[in-house]
């Protein structure tokens, strides 16, 4: 089957086909959506997943095909879950968001964080057919460490280990991030419902 993947950021739909591989997924198509498509919707959800779902809906108003969106943030606990949706818009640049994180919570003991994905699947109707959240633990380092990934790995502990997300490979974070955890859902969501072969 062919997914649209509802974005018109390569390296996302790249990262989506990594863990399909990873998970021994075959038999998905994920595209992203045609540049010459005016995707741009307006993500007024007050929530990941209504934000899922205005760009789910956005992308299959444009192509009636499968689409799938995802919509992410880092969650700090002191900070009442902020930056939240908002993840994105925090500072300007990565580093200024990082900088602002850290100064956030300079004088906080409680360092608690997770990212959060959720993800919403349309069909060609345009109808929901599935939903999912996946969380990723950790907390805030003190400082930066690592240098893969991007946004906020460098400062993101992952409970359970002694790394950042930016310490991990690609691989290490496929396995354990809150992308991973939300599309192995979608994954077992499609071969549960005969979409893709067993
Ligand atoms: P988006 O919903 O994928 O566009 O992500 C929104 C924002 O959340 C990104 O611009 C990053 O700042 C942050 N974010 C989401 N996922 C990750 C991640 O895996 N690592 C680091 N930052 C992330």
């Amino acid at each position: 089957m062919k997914i649209i993947i509802a974005t018109q950021n390569p390296h996302k739909v790249e990262e989506i086909r990594d863990i399909a591989n990873l998970f021994n997924i075959h038999g998905i198509g994920f595209c992203p959506i045609d540049k010459s498509l005016n995707f741009n919707p307006v993500e007024d959800g007050k929530t990941f997943e209504e934000n899922s779902i205005i760009k789910a809906k956005e992308a299959n108003r444009l192509t009636k095909e499968y689409t799938l969106a995802d919509d992410s943030g880092l969650c700090v606990e002191a900070l009442n879950g902020a930056p939240g949706i908002h993840s994105a818009r925090y500072a300007d640049t990565a580093q200024k968001r990082i900088d602002k994180l850290l100064d956030a919570i300079k004088n906080e003991t409680n360092r608690k964080a997770k990212f959060v994905c959720a993800m919403t699947l349309i069909n060609p109707r345009g109808e929901i057919i599935f939903k999912a959240t996946g969380e990723c633990k950790g907390k805030i380092a003190l400082s930066q460490s690592g240098t893969h990934g991007f946004g906020y790995d460098p400062v993101f502990l992952v409970d359970g280990t002694d790394k950042t997300m930016a310490d991990m490979t690609e691989a290490e974070k496929n396995r354990i991030s809150h992308r991973s955890l939300a599309l192995q859902q979608v994954f077992a969501f499609l071969e549960n419902n005969s979409y893709l072969p067993m």
